[in-house]
């Protein structure tokens, strides 16, 4: 589960820290040490999740927390406040800001990358490792591999190939099964930033992805909703429009 994380902090010595253990644990990082700054960074590129000092020059975590939940492009991204402050009511206050959890200063490498994998898991679980199985698909998110069963015989499994962008639509498709996600949300959530990306490229996709699972009888899992968008559904696959 490698992310980009956004570590706002500034005193050095701490940021550096964090990033070196971060990178260590295999996942990319963004380094500012004022709320400015982070703005710029989220600007060009949205991390997958946020840690935020409390104490900043400019102004305070809280607030830029608040600041990230109130836009379009950050109000769903993931959120640790880091802080020296031990009062219950911080703590209330940062969880009402927006963050998602809560670190208290001075913590281990250890504790910090564990908080990191259980927000990641309960915000983001298309980033998990975890393998799915559901409606005759078995995918493993770690070999990068989707197999379906053979007239229902688990024992008789077939592997089938997706190119990358497919492998990942049918992975969010799988992990929030039976919901309707709008192409803006696929977008945001499967390619990342969509600004330079239109609409059409997930109708593409979706398509593409369709033909493969043709080829085992399992097109229909991938179904259409009118004027809605796309869900993965192991029912109503009558309704299903190519
Ligand atoms: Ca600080």
């Amino acid at each position: 589960m490698a992310v980009t994380i956004l570590i706002v902090e500034d005193e050095p010595a701490i940021q550096e820290l964090i990033a070196l253990n971060l990178k260590r644990a295999g996942h990319m990082t963004l380094c500012a040490n004022s709320a400015e700054k982070a703005k710029s960074l989220i600007n060009n590129v949205l991390p997958d999740l946020v840690l935020l000092d409390w104490m900043l020059p400019d102004i305070s975590g809280l607030e830029f927390a608040q600041k990230l939940r109130q836009e379009e492009r950050t109000k769903t991204i993931p959120i640790i406040m880091l802080t020296a402050r031990t009062q219950e009511n911080d703590k209330i206050s940062g969880l009402e800001a927006g963050a998602d959890d809560y670190i208290t200063k001075p913590f281990s490498p250890r504790e910090l990358l564990a908080r990191i994998k259980a927000v990641l898991r309960r915000r983001l679980p298309e980033m998990s490792d975890d393998i799915i199985e559901l409606g005759g698909l078995r995918l493993d998110p770690t070999t990068h591999r989707v197999h379906v069963q053979n007239n229902g015989d688990i024992s008789q499994l077939m592997e089938i190939n997706l190119g990358p962008t497919e492998f990942r639509l049918l992975h969010f498709l799988m992990t929030y099964k039976e919901r309707v996600h709008t192409r803006a949300q696929l977008l945001d959530r499967v390619w990342g930033d969509h600004v330079f990306i239109e609409d059409r490229t997930v109708d593409v996709h979706i398509r593409r992805l369709r033909k493969i699972l043709e080829t085992v009888n399992k097109e229909n899992l991938v179904q259409t909703v009118r004027g809605a968008g796309y869900r993965f559904s192991i029912e109503n696959q009558e309704e299903s429009v190519g």
